[in-house]
């Protein structure tokens, strides 16, 4: 929360989000990246590392309180899936109008349905999904005692200007006074109106600042050197995925699980849910699945919740011989409640006999069922101790896993809060 100073004005503003474009450059230079089936949905609606890229966009917005309300610019037919996407809860502060022909038709119908009680009108684009809070703020701090402000940044690549006929160089731009304008843009709700009336070519602006500029309102760049570019090509959302990757070490993590069980007559010795001829069964509270128990502990590593003798006490006679499958899903999907999904499993079973050959496949393909994996990303190997230790004189089971997880979109679409 921003600490209120005295003496200092909170603004309120209402966000437009124009996002009604067609996306035709965008699915030109897809060529065989998606299925023809996607070929018209918005390119808005594509996931951009786990999450569709309106939905990131919106994210960058959500942890500022002076943004009041939300009118979306849309083509019809969007509004549904954009609540598809972005779940009830998201949605709720969300106003919609149907967007037009130009960029600046369609904020022009969306600034008539922002609240006249609102100082400021920010208009971002849709397609920006890589803004964040923090330049958001650096926009509003900025704003006081100007009519606009727009992030904006230094040109750095050496600009020429040429002769339209033939190319020839006729000079080089001085570029220390160049800006390369992007959203989002914040601009006075009064001034941008009186704008659109009296500029009579408003339709055809290109951006928010050059409709104040038209009718001589002060409007300044917020430099930034951030990475902020809009989403046009196939390679720019590429560019961006492997960016938040990149940035974002937490998108994947490893946990690592162990787990010992005596070995003893009469008891079944259960591996990885299946059950193995063996004159001795493993001891435990549950069915004893050490290896289960490994990926599953594995598992609540990633998502920092304890281990699994915290969430199935042996004291708790609901476990009481247990299915280790039920621990498994139970934990998967807690992971996925958190936003976690495994994307791979390796692990090792420590036993001296049974010789475990003819089951691994069996084992593997039923710890790929229970985590929904493909079994190529489900490795199980066995090992003896040749004779030695607990494990080698054949009174004990020792398993170890070795769980990778992917973060992923929260359930129900909520927007997941970006970290600034
Ligand atoms: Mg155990």
């Amino acid at each position: 929360m921003r600490h209120k100073h005295k003496g200092y004005h909170v603004p309120t503003i209402s966000l437009i989000i124009p996002a009604a474009g067609l996306g035709t450059r965008f699915h030109q230079s897809s060529g065989a990246a998606f299925s023809k089936s996607r070929r018209r949905d918005s390119k808005l609606f594509y996931d951009l590392a786990g999450e569709p890229v309106l939905a990131r966009t919106l994210a960058a917005f959500v942890e500022i309180p002076e943004i009041r309300e939300v009118v979306l610019a849309v083509s019809p037919g969007m509004r549904s899936e954009i609540k598809r996407v972005l779940g009830r809860a998201a949605c709720q502060k969300i106003r919609y109008v149907t967007g037009a022909k130009t960029r600046a038709g369609s904020v022009l119908s969306a600034l008539r349905r922002t609240s006249p009680s609102s100082e400021w009108v920010m208009v971002h684009d849709g397609a920006r999904p890589l803004v964040t809070t923090a330049a958001i703020r650096q926009l509003i701090r900025g704003s006081v005692g100007w009519d606009g402000v727009i992030l904006a940044r230094k040109v750095i690549p050496t600009i020429k200007r040429v002769l339209r006929s033939d190319g020839r160089i006729e000079s080089t731009v001085d570029r220390s006074t160049l800006y390369e304008a992007e959203t989002p843009q914040m601009v006075r709700r009064s001034v941008l109106i009186k704008a659109y009336k009296m500029n009579p070519c408003a339709l055809q602006a290109t951006d928010e600042a050059g409709l104040l500029e038209s009718i001589g309102a002060r409007v300044r760049v917020i430099s930034h050197d951030g990475w902020n570019p809009k989403i046009t090509t196939v390679t720019d959302l590429f560019l961006a995925e492997s960016m938040i990757q990149n940035s974002n070490p937490t998108c994947t993590r490893t946990g690592i699980g162990f787990d010992t069980h005596r070995l003893v007559p009469g008891r079944k010795l259960w591996l990885g849910g299946i059950a193995i001829p063996s004159p001795k069964g493993s001891l435990g509270h549950s069915d004893g699945d050490a290896l289960l128990h490994a990926i599953a502990d594995a598992m609540l590593g990633v998502i920092g919740r304890g281990d699994i003798g915290e969430w199935f006490p042996d004291k708790d006679p609901r476990w009481k011989d247990v299915k280790s499958g039920v621990i498994v899903e139970k934990v998967l999907a807690e992971s996925k409640k958190t936003g976690w999904l495994p994307y791979h499993v390796d692990s090792n079973i420590i036993l001296e006999t049974p010789r475990l050959g003819p089951y691994k496949m069996k084992i593997r393909r039923r710890i790929a069922r229970l985590l929904q994996l493909p079994i190529e990303d489900v490795s199980v190997k066995a090992r003896t101790r040749e004779g030695l230790g607990a494990e080698g004189e054949g009174l004990a089971i020792t398993c170890q896993a070795v769980v990778s997880m992917k973060r992923i979109q929260i359930a129900e679409g909520d927007i997941r809060k970006r970290r600034s």
